[in-house]
């Protein structure tokens, strides 16, 4: 029987260095003027290693808050603002949208993370749109910004693309982000992909040297997982629409990842023994019920590793989106 991966279990994993990313940070963001308020004057302490994490004893340079207030923020080692929240642009009301949107606050809120959904009606014109996305874009207290897509007929995200801050971009949809993340460097990398790589680590999957077939070379899922998996030294084949022996590619891989979009991609045909599956696609299946790409009944029973849909991948993304937050208000502090 294969072993179930599911993204649960790798999220509850993940939550408390989540908690302790968060605490640190919070404790490095000290907004001046609350602390002002209070009267306290509280003590910042940085690791001169990386400038970044909370670290005591010898070595840790102090700073008071209220001294280096009037500072200019770049004279600073650390910036000196409060945690900044997410803010979520959703367009109209689409279900799959508000049904990640109640999944992602019910995490956030888990994690203490702010959350702000600014809701956008679906006929508003992209003259409109692009001016509420800059609004949220260049609002100081925010650290990140998802923009749920594809949006509504008619509108188009290349404005939003070209304009997010890079720092603020968690969910890699910025042309800076995705040269970084193709250049094999530091940036956001969009969610899902990310989840990927999270899931195989959680999970003690090593991609050194292995053979990684992915179905899919969508910018959002497929083309960016191939990124990653080539950082991480996996030798790696991208299959599409006119792949001409998807079943041969396939068994031909120890990962094997699915995100086409279709139900029954993969079927028993491409697998083997030592086949480890993860399953991106997100279908309705004809019963009405949520589905992955793979004909989960007839591959699990061949397979070594394999997720569930739902409860795989998906259940993940969340986490990894909090992830980004956390890493986009180090970037700006
Ligand atoms: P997309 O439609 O943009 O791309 C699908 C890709 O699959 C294309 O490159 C296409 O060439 C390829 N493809 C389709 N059918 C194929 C087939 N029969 N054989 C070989 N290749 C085939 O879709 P996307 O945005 O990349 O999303 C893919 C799937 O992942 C969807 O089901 C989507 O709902 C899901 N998804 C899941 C998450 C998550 O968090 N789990 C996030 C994003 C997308």
């Amino acid at each position: 029987m294969a072993v179930l991966m599911k993204g649960a279990e790798a999220a509850a994993g993940m939550k408390e260095p989540l908690l302790a990313e968060r605490e640190a940070l919070e404790r490095l963001c000290v907004d001046p003027k609350l602390a002002r308020a209070s009267g306290k004057r509280p003590t910042l302490c940085f690791d001169r290693q990386d400038g970044l994490s909370v670290a005591s004893g010898a070595g840790c340079a102090r700073l008071r808050a209220t001294d280096t207030a009037d500072r200019p923020n770049a004279a600073l080692p650390l910036g000196v603002r409060k945690l900044g929240r997410l803010a979520v642009v959703r367009v109209g009301a689409r279900e799959d949208d508000l049904a990640y949107e109640r999944g992602l606050m019910k995490r956030f809120e888990s994690l203490g993370l702010a959350v702000q959904v600014v809701k956008l009606p679906e006929e508003i014109n992209q003259g409109d749109f692009d001016a509420e996305f800059e609004r949220v874009n260049s609002d100081p207290t925010v650290s990140g910004v998802l923009l749920f897509r594809p949006l509504p007929k008619g509108l188009s995200d290349e404005h939003a693309r070209q304009a997010i801050d890079p720092r603020k971009d968690v969910d890699g949809m910025s042309p800076v982000n995705v040269a970084q993340v193709f250049a094999g460097r530091e940036g956001f990398a969009p969610c899902t992909p990310s989840a990927v790589m999270e899931l195989l680590a959680h999970y003690g999957v090593s991609l050194e040297g292995k053979n990684v077939t992915i179905i899919g070379r969508s910018l959002v899922v497929g083309r960016p997982l191939a990124m990653l998996m080539l950082a991480a030294n996996a030798t790696v084949t991208v299959c599409h629409t006119r792949t001409a022996d998807l079943a041969a590619a396939c068994r031909g891989a120890d990962i094997l990842v699915a995100a086409a979009g279709r139900p029954g991609t993969i079927g028993a045909d491409c697998v083997t023994e030592r086949s480890i599956v993860i399953d991106v696609g997100i279908n309705m299946g004809r019963d009405g019920k949520l589905c992955g790409d793979v004909d989960f009944g007839a591959v699990e029973p061949l397979v070594s590793m394999i997720t569930p849909v739902p409860g795989g991948v998906g259940a993940l993304t969340t986490s990894v989106l909090a992830k980004h937050l956390l890493k986009a208000a180090r970037l700006q502090s």
